[in-house]
């Protein structure tokens, strides 16, 4: 059981509600990232987290724009 980066609810698909397990080390990392994409291993869907709606398609919602985005 994985918990969702953004809302910390466990992590289940919005799309097929499998709860999220990731496929390896390396994805279970990339969790933590906002800015790698997921794909559900259920359904093969863009992983949707089921409580707060947040998609991990790779783009950053403007939601975590205060974290270290040291751009001008
Ligand atoms: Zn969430
Ligand atoms: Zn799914």
């Amino acid at each position: 059981m994985v918990t969702c980066a953004y809302c910390e609810k466990p992590l289940v698909c919005d799309k097929c509600r499998a709860d999220y397990t990731p496929p390896s080390e390396e994805v279970y990392q990339a969790l933590s990232q906002p800015d790698v994409l997921l794909a559900c291993p259920e359904c093969g869907a863009v992983l949707i987290c089921h409580w707060c709606k947040t998609p991990y398609d790779g783009s950053v919602q403007d939601a975590a724009d205060a974290t270290e985005a040291p751009q001008a």
